[in-house]
């Protein structure tokens, strides 16, 4: 198997604090949301009504996981501050994201069979239809990767639109992993030859 990276894991990274050895941070992935069972009746889910597979990968090989919150607490409310934390952000940028959220929830926007990235099909069809100056353009971006890409940890340009609102849906309990995320990299990777350093 030939990696990239110096290092195997990916968007999975956690690192050790110099400043306090035995202590971990992931820099990468973090969260398995919602341990499941997956959400039954979303017809994209394949996992209808079965475990998170990280979820069962851990606890079938020893990998200890801890409960952080409840599903009830996924519901988040945003709200945005621009620059100097004082001034919320203009009604016109929230209406704009209500009408990219529309959007994005209807999957056929998405069914293109080219390899158009999602950020490119968002702007095509929202920038040039408003009037937006510079830095609306500028935090309307930034929402964009903050709500609609932050689960993959992905620039909006990196993501295919193609698989946009293809993912599964799981409920229950959002877990951490107890020595990090990149415990589950180095389970899967036992046994594997792996060459670093090797873009393919
Ligand atoms: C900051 C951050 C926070 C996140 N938080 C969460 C979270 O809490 N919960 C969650 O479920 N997800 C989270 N994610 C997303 C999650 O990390 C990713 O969805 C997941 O790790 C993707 O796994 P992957 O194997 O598909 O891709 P990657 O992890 O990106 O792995 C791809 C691998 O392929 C290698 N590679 C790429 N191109 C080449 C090439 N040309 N030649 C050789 N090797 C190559 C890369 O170096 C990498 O090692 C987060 C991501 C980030 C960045």
């Amino acid at each position: 198997m030939l990696e990239a990276r110096d290092r195997i894991g990916g968007r999975l990274h956690t690192v050790e604090l110099n400043s306090s050895p035995g202590t971990v941070v992931d820099l990468g992935a973090s969260w398995i949301h919602g341990i499941g069972p997956g959400v039954i009746g979303d017809e994209t889910n394949s996992w209808a009504g079965q475990m998170n597979p990280v979820y069962r990968f851990a606890m079938e090989n020893g990998i200890k996981t801890v409960r952080t919150w409840g599903e009830a607490s996924k519901d988040v409310t945003l709200e945005c501050f621009i620059k100097d934390g004082s001034s919320k952000m203009p009604l016109k940028l929230w209406n704009l994201l209500d009408q990219i959220k529309d959007f994005v929830e209807d999957e056929s926007n998405f069914k293109c069979n080219t390899e158009e990235n999602f950020g490119d099909v968002v702007r095509k069809k929202f920038w040039g239809s408003q009037s937006l100056n510079a830095e609306d353009r500028f935090v309307s971006d930034f929402l964009m990767k903050m709500i609609f890409c932050e689960n993959e940890g992905a620039d909006p340009d990196c993501l295919s639109a193609k698989y946009i609102g293809q993912d599964s849906l799981f409920r229950g309990d959002e877990h951490i992993f107890e020595g990090g995320y990149s415990k589950i990299a180095d389970c899967l990777a036992k046994g594997l030859s792996i060459d670093l350093n090797q873009e393919i």
